[in-house]
């Protein structure tokens, strides 16, 4: 699975909300259908645990891998693989959770989205041309196409400025570590952490992702670390994301008989609440410090769930 992952080339209840899944380039109904059930089957199960994206955004070529895009956040669909998808749809719920909850990321993925340019430079551009639309509408508002055109720009543009001004305050905190540090590599291992743990978790099944790594890569050396051992003998590779947390991994697998019972709420608090102040510290934890650090914080977050 590790080469249909690339997240940054830079999704309630089924009888409560309707299924706000957009599918673009499906051609067979029956793989959507599949995959419709399948995301709907998963926020489902999310509910009470994480907040879940109500859109989900979904294309299907068939030439790229599957793969979540945060830049866009759509999720591409290649195959039919199961664990696979869901891995990529958990990169989703944890990004739509990170822009939400950590400034740090939200603060990052708007710098990326203007190329890394400076928010106060580029926000007086975006205004003053979000106004020559505004008037320019106003003079051809007769033209219904033109109304559709200029009306699609303008809404397109007042979220590029509302997102430049929510994020604008934490310039003088963040400017300085996206312009020293690549924070989206320190993002990288943590993001692979969840979207393992939602996976098995929703699954019920310790193997699934190795299973399905293995299937897609072909390569048990490439798959290994994707494994929640019993006994953990592996030690982690700094390049590869997916062995940072394999003693994290492990513990959870000494810690829950069934995959199913990992508290997710717990698991999503304790490794975005690290990932945080991760991101924000000037050189980054150690991956051995981390990994205790979040056996010890999901260890106190299931305590505190069970006193009265
Ligand atoms: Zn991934």
């Amino acid at each position: 699975m590790k080469k249909t992952i690339s997240i940054f080339s830079l999704f309630f209840c089924l009888n409560s909300y309707p299924a706000q899944n957009h599918f673009y380039s499906f051609s067979d109904d029956a793989f959507k259908k599949e995959i419709d059930e399948l995301l709907i089957s998963v926020k489902s199960h999310l509910i009470g645990s994480i907040e879940v994206p109500a859109e989900t955004h979904m294309t299907n070529r068939v030439f790229l891998s599957t793969m979540y895009d945060a830049a866009t956040d759509t999720l591409n669909i290649a195959h039919n693989d199961h664990p696979s998808i869901i891995h990529e749809f958990g990169h989703h719920v944890f990004d739509y959770n990170l822009v939400k909850n950590i400034p740090i990321w939200d603060y990052f993925k708007v710098r990326n989205s203007i190329k890394y340019k400076e928010i106060s430079k580029v926000l007086p551009g975006k205004k003053v041309e979000l106004q020559k639309w505004k008037k320019s509408l106003a003079q051809r508002s007769n033209s219904s196409s033109y109304r559709k055109y200029a009306g699609k720009k303008i809404k397109e543009l007042t979220g590029e400025i509302n997102d430049l001004e929510r994020v604008l305050p934490y310039d003088s905190d963040y400017a300085a570590i996206i312009n020293t540090s690549n924070i989206f590599k320190r993002l990288t291992p943590y993001q692979e952490l969840f979207a393992d743990v939602m996976t098995i978790n929703y699954l019920d099944d310790w193997e699934s992702i190795y299973d399905s790594a293995l299937l897609i890569t072909g390569n048990p050396q490439e798959s290994e670390f994707r494994k929640f051992t019993l006994i953990n003998d592996l030690e982690y590779d700094y390049k590869d994301p997916y062995s940072h947390f394999i003693s994290f991994k492990s513990y959870l697998r000494n810690k829950h008989k069934n995959a199913k019972d990992i508290n997710l709420s717990c698991a999503y608090s304790t490794i975005a609440d690290n990932l945080e102040k991760d991101l924000v510290s000037t050189k980054g934890t150690s991956i051995s410090d981390m990994n205790g650090i979040l056996i010890t914080d999901y260890g106190h977050c299931l305590e505190a769930l069970t006193q009265p």
